[in-house]
């Protein structure tokens, strides 16, 4: 991978991007997206947001190699701390995270979120928390896509402002995912039912407790509701 050639994940990300877009990628370790974007001529402006020094070091260097100075800006900084109000970001890409970090990072600056119209969001784990914090905060799912690369699973979720509801089954798999129906999609629930089937039966053997008897019974809920969906 290289910032004229991303990863599969990368490219999906970089796909929702809007031509023209002002966009800040957080968690920019090595520059690569921020610098797609503005080599295909997809945005107008990047800031390569890195909370690290080492990654951030990485980032100046590769934005330097690729003579992009006067397009990407590379900031050291936490979160959405990257962003400045005079920066006018429209779209901001979070990638290669777990939701829940994802959601943190989204709840401890809001206020940096003014002037964004698209979040696009690419959890790998988790992706539910990311759903949950979208219907809570007014943001609605433009579209998800679920893709395999090197044995591993990944969502993306792209989000634009608007009110959402989701069931707790959508939360769980998705809105757009399970209509869809892909096969990557049947192998990561069938995979997450055996891991859930293989706690069951661990339950199974030990000895009753409300506790015990209350996760289990929330395990045979889940795997019939995610069942009944991929089969
Ligand atoms: N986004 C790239 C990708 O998808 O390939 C890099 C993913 S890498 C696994 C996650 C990066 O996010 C790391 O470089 C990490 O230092 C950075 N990171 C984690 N928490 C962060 C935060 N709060 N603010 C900015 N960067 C953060």
């Amino acid at each position: 991978m290289n910032a004229q050639k991303l990863s599969k994940r990368l490219e999906t990300v970089a796909s929702f991007v809007p031509t023209g877009a002002i966009i800040a990628d957080i968690g920019s370790d090595h520059a690569y997206l921020p610098c797609y974007l503005i080599h295909k001529k997809i945005a107008k402006r990047a800031i390569a947001g890195e909370v690290v020094k080492g990654p951030f070091e990485t980032a100046v260097r590769q934005v330097r190699e690729e003579g992009l100075i006067h397009k990407v800006s590379v900031r050291l900084a936490d979160g959405l701390e990257a962003i400045d109000e005079s920066d006018k970001v429209d779209t901001i890409t979070i990638a290669g995270m777990g939701g829940p970090l994802i959601v943190s990072i989204l709840e401890k600056n809001p206020s940096a979120l003014k002037s964004v119209t698209r979040l696009i969001l690419q959890p790998n784990i988790h992706a539910k928390v990311i759903r949950e914090w979208a219907v809570k905060n007014n943001w609605a799912l433009l579209d998800e896509v679920i893709l395999e690369e090197d044995d591993k699973i990944y969502e993306v979720l792209v989000l634009q402002r608007g009110e959402m509801k989701l069931s707790e089954k959508e939360l769980l798999l998705g809105k757009y995912l399970p209509v869809e129906k892909s096969k990557v999609f049947i192998k990561k629930w069938e995979n997450e039912i055996a891991n859930w089937k293989r706690v069951l039966a661990s339950l199974n053997e030990a000895e009753s407790t409300p506790e015990i008897d209350t996760k289990r019974g929330e395990l045979q809920r889940l795997i019939a509701m995610v069942e009944e969906v991929i089969w």
